[in-house]
């Protein structure tokens, strides 16, 4: 199976804290990189972990909130002192590529990479925003004081396995093993049909990661991110602070375990903590595990497999 994990490079929201970083977490798959939001002192934290980011071509930011992109042109000009000539995707929302021009520019900086801005629109609904043979990457609706979104990782489905014994027998040829894996059924020399599923063996079911960053408790959230094995959702209060979240459009660590399990996903990451919690963020994993009993707090330095 092919690496497929993410490592939180910070949880802490808005306020600053010296227990937490703002929000970012590197998402790897294979031997791709994706990085998801970016706030102040992302960068530090790569060094402090020991993130590599050699391979990281594409950067994901939620919305426009200081404590989720802060950290971006810190990093781009590192990777501009680096001297890196690969090109850098960004999907943003729109105004972002205003801010980075204008910091570039009264900077006197030009990249020494080249960097394509991808503008994140009011789509409505999912929107495919990256694809490659393996993975993809889309966008889905959240909802926040300003315009937000969640971003959703997707394993394509694996190729069958061939059966080895039916292999040895039939020695089928490539071009049989290729329609073989896709699902085709194999004719022998003779013409006897051969079922595909009696010389194939299914596949591990494909993997899924969602984002879900600052947002209120939204029921479509569930249906975005169906069956999904981690569940990454911002859970900045406790029950006892839901009025604030309501008006703040934050997300309770309860409504963020209920948005996992009408999802049916696997595991819930919390995240996003409000300042108030200090060592004392357990309460969050409390009531999460009331409503959703695989909900794990995330913390800085950590990796997930997915
Ligand atoms: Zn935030």
């Amino acid at each position: 199976m092919r690496k497929f994990q993410v490592t939180v490079l910070g949880c802490g929201s808005a306020v600053p804290t010296s227990w937490h970083n703002p929000s970012s977490q590197m998402v790897q798959y294979d031997n791709r990189q994706f990085l998801v939001d970016c706030g102040e002192g992302t960068q530090m934290q790569m060094i402090r972990y020991k993130v590599k980011y050699a391979k990281l071509d594409h950067i994901f930011i939620t919305h426009l909130h200081g404590d989720h992109f802060f950290g971006l042109i810190g990093l781009m000009n590192t990777l501009h002192l680096m001297r890196r000539e690969k090109t850098l995707h960004l999907y943003a929302p729109k105004d972002l590529d205003e801010i980075i021009r204008t910091q570039l520019r009264l900077t006197n900086t030009t990249l020494f990479y080249p960097l394509e801005f991808h503008a994140l629109e009011d789509y409505g609904k999912s929107a495919v925003l990256y694809e490659d043979k393996h993975l993809t990457i889309s966008s889905f609706p959240l909802k926040h004081s300003i315009a937000v979104w969640g971003f959703l990782f997707t394993e394509k489905p694996l190729p069958l396995n061939i059966d080895k014994n039916f292999i040895e027998e039939y020695k089928p040829a490539i071009e049989q093993i290729k329609a073989i894996k896709q699902g085709e059924d194999y004719v022998t020399p003779e013409g006897k049909v051969i079922p595909n599923n009696q010389i194939t063996i299914p596949p591990p079911l494909s993997r899924s990661f969602a984002y879900c960053s600052d947002t209120a408790y939204l029921e479509s959230t569930a249906d975005y991110v169906k069956g999904v094995d981690l569940l990454y959702h911002e859970s900045t209060f406790d029950d006892s602070r839901e009025e604030l979240a309501n008006i703040t459009l934050h997300t309770t660590a309860a409504q963020a375990a209920r948005v996992a399990l009408n999802a049916g996903a696997k595991k819930l990451l919390l995240g996003h903590y409000s300042a108030r919690f200090k060592k004392d963020a357990e309460i969050l994993q409390k009531e999460a595990r009331e409503i959703f009993p695989e909900a794990y707090l995330s913390n800085e330095g950590e990796t997930y497999e997915i």
